[in-house]
């Protein structure tokens, strides 16, 4: 997204690349939501980025010709009475009532959630830009390229983040299983504490998994057991053809993205922690970055990454 951001603005840029197979942005569903978890907890920046990461969607959809971001409406389940519980004691506060509605016994529904087709526009970039000689597919060292021999690298690395700058990271891993279930609503998602999305001509995805301990790139029986079950137990009906797939998610423990330079020489910068909310952060925080061609200061001043300070043993002391 900080490519995408550049090539609007004008400002040259180059994509270096480790290939993208590994990227959670290929496994996440993009979804955006308002609201997120059992508490009910409202997504940062959600009301105000939206309608921002909304024109950013459709740019790319004009631009490449692709479907890329839709409305979805999010139907919640009650699982059991702690659930009602918390709904009741959390569905008055303006935060969660502006996005709550068709309550009934069963649960109830949430608005105004998007679902971006990620996977979908980094190809084409991937693509767009392999064919102009902007993007380079190798793994850049830790180190990272000299500054005497490169321009100012900015980190968008995802999990792998922590060897390149050293803040207080916690990754988990997320597992989600692709498949197939004729007649579902495809523009509402269910959710009973796992999430089905259903997408075009009956293609389900169904997530996610939490595994803050196994942090290896590969599904696990369990796991992949657990999501087919909710897929089954969500949709009332056999999933097809399930397909596995697995992601790390990156954060910090005050849980907003990470963005700016390292170095008052801006020389290094990063652009991650984008935890689950990669669909909704990742271009706005990009389009700040590009706001004063690649200087920082536009950078919402709660994302920035000098809210950490560099201390004797380097980087991950909590700062302001
Ligand atoms: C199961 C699951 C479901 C999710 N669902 C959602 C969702 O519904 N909505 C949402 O907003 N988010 C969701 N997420 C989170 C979302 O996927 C992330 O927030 C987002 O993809 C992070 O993007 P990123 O660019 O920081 O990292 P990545 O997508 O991981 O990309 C990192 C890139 O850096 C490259 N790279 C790494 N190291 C190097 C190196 N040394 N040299 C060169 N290149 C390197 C990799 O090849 C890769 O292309 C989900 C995640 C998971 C795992």
């Amino acid at each position: 997204m900080l490519g995408a951001a550049c090539e609007r603005a004008g400002i040259a840029f180059e994509v270096i690349d480790a290939g993208h197979a590994a990227a959670a942005s290929r496994v996440g569903a993009g979804l955006i939501s308002p609201l997120t978890g059992r508490r009910l907890v409202p997504t940062w920046r959600f009301a105000e980025w939206r309608e921002e990461v909304w024109n950013i969607y459709r740019y790319w959809e004009h631009e490449l010709g692709l479907p890329l971001v839709r409305e979805v409406k999010i139907r919640r389940f009650f699982q059991n009475e702690e659930q009602r519980g918390w709904f009741e004691s959390r569905r008055a506060v303006p935060e969660v009532a502006a996005w709550v509605t068709d309550i009934d016994d069963h649960g109830w529904g949430l608005q105004g959630a998007l679902q971006v087709e990620t996977g979908r526009l980094i190809a084409a970039l991937r693509e767009r830009w392999q064919r102009r000689g902007q993007l380079v597919e190798r793994r850049v060292a830790a180190e990272g390229p000299s500054a005497a021999e490169r321009p100012p690298t900015i980190w968008c690395v995802g999990g792998t983040i922590g060897a390149v700058l050293p803040l207080p990271w916690q990754s988990s891993r997320g597992e989600l299983v692709r498949g197939r279930i004729e007649g579902m609503d495809p523009t509402t998602v269910l959710n009973d504490g796992h999430w089905l999305l259903p997408g075009e001509a009956g293609d389900v995805r169904v997530g996610s998994t939490f595994d803050r301990d196994n942090l290896t790139l590969e599904t696990s029986a369990a796991g992949q057991a657990e999501l087919i079950a909710a897929a089954e137990r969500l949709a009332g009906q056999v999933l097809q053809d399930p397909q596995g797939d697995v992601g790390l998610r990156v954060t910090v423990p005050d849980r907003r993205p990470v963005a700016g330079w390292t170095d008052p020489a801006r020389v290094r910068g990063v652009l991650g922690g984008l935890a689950a909310k990669g669909a909704l952060w990742a271009p706005v925080l990009a389009q700040q970055w590009c706001a004063d061609g690649l200087v920082g200061d536009q950078l919402d001043p709660a994302a920035r990454v000098t809210r950490f300070k560099a201390g004797r043993g380097g980087w991950g002391e909590a700062g302001e």
